[in-house]
């Protein structure tokens, strides 16, 4: 599909001119509507719940927006808890899927009502001895070599760290039974950036399997199922994006013939993600600073791979449109940099674009989720402001642009001429 803008040139010249690049802009409508499709994709279901991944997009003006389409957070640190909390969703509308996970977390989460999701089954004697065992828990499931399907961010999962193995699975449930637990939960995310809707299919199958099989080993009824996150998006224009009613219907049947047949019915379903929700709708938008031409063409934006880390970090494609230069032959071949001293910071690698100048608006598409959440400060740089384009076609600062005093402010040095002056000029 031909990747659009939701914005015009003359609309992204006026925002530019109030906040300069680069930054990460968000298309609210787009958001909410795909926010919409996801749930509607399984209306079918005695209830479902979209838990958005924190991680992606971790922002409380968007978390907001999803609260109001009736998403809730999934969180696995304390500043998610509390970003989750400063947009308004509490309690069992958070899942803390956290893994590793320090006491303090623990007891904020069990402070905040959040449904715990345990990564371990010694998780178990750590959580009693921190925080006491709640009342309604949930663990994250492992299939290891019994899953066939890995896939390459998450790669095969026998080598993820995370999760309960089938054995540790059953007598985390014996357990927790016996310590009084009264409702009881199920979580996997086996899969990540995966276009292919059966494979969605394929992980709902093995966890009402593992429902069925945990209600006749250990008597515990699961009444809920997270099958986590790991929806793709087409990064790519060749690239199609999941079919959310086809994988809907694909559980649904699943849901019948193994739920509802063996008496398990109603189960509630749930998903953690995070990249689809939000991914398409960001854009990052930078300015051409320069041209060199040595052994390749390279063009120098004023962003860096601390803005977007995904093409550096996996290889990642991300388009790339050239604001006004749409219609233009794509007669130049370049590799789109910033500024690191970092050879692999570039966005793009033999990029066919069209002919670029110095001054160009360039706007880099899907990094509405792991886009600025993975940003950092290396090499001095600072963080982007965030945007967000309302569904009126107004533009709201979300979240401001880092200025050098906030890279300093952990710092108690005296300060020397050149940062008293940085500290006093401020960025939009
Ligand atoms: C990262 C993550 C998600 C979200 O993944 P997406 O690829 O953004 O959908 C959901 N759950 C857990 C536990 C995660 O670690």
């Amino acid at each position: 599909m031909a990747k659009k803008l939701p914005f015009t040139k003359s609309q992204l010249e006026e925002i530019i001119q109030q906040y300069p690049t680069p930054f990460h802009i968000y298309d609210e409508e787009a958001i909410r509507k795909n926010a919409r499709q996801l749930i509607a994709a399984f209306s079918w279901a005695p209830q479902f719940k979209e838990y958005f991944a924190v991680k992606a997009t971790p922002n409380p003006t968007i978390l907001k927006i999803l609260r109001e389409e009736g998403i809730g957070a999934d969180c696995s640190s304390l500043p998610e808890l509390m970003l989750a909390e400063m947009a308004g969703i509490t309690g069992e509308n958070i899942m803390f899927s956290s893994n590793n996970t320090p006491a303090d977390e623990f007891q904020a989460a069990r402070k905040m009502g959040a449904i715990i999701n345990l990564d371990d089954i010694s998780h178990i004697d750590y959580l009693e001895k921190h925080t006491g065992i709640p009342e309604t828990i949930s663990f994250r499931y492992n299939p290891g070599p019994l899953m066939k399907n890995g896939n390459t961010i998450i790669g095969y999962p026998e080598e993820a760290k995370y999760g309960l193995t089938k054995e540790q699975i059953f007598e985390a449930y014996r357990i927790m039974k016996e310590k009084g637990v009264k409702h009881f939960g199920i979580h996997t995310m086996v899969i990540s950036n995966e276009l292919n809707p059966d494979c969605f299919i394929g992980t709902a199958n093995m966890m009402f399997d593992l429902i069925v099989e945990i209600k006749q080993k250990v008597g515990v009824a699961i009444e809920f199922v997270n099958f986590g996150g790991g929806i793709g998006i087409p990064y790519k224009p060749e690239q199609q994006a999941v079919d959310l009613q086809y994988v809907g219907q694909g559980i649904k049947k699943a849901y019948e013939e193994k739920i509802t047949a063996n008496g398990l019915h109603p189960l509630r379903i749930a998903m953690e993600c995070g990249r689809m929700i939000t991914g398409p709708y960001g854009y990052l938008v930078a300015t051409v600073l320069h041209k060199k031409q040595i052994h390749k063409n390279y063009v120098g934006l004023d962003a860096c791979m601390t803005n977007l880390m995904r093409p550096a970090l996996y290889g990642s494609y991300h388009h790339i449109t050239v604001v006004g230069k749409e219609d233009l032959p794509l007669d130049h071949v370049y590799d789109v940099t910033g500024s690191l001293c970092e050879n692999n910071d570039k966005f793009a690698i033999d990029r066919e674009l069209p002919v670029m100048d110095i001054g160009d608006t360039v706007v880099i598409h899907d990094t509405g989720a792991h886009g600025f959440a993975m940003g950092f400060n290396y090499n001095g740089k600072l963080r982007s402001a965030e945007l967000l384009l309302k569904p009126n076609g107004k533009v709201d600062l979300i979240r401001r642009a880092e200025t050098i005093a906030d890279y300093f402010a952990t710092l108690d040095v005296p300060a020397c001429g050149l940062s008293k002056a940085a500290a006093t000029k401020s960025q939009n």
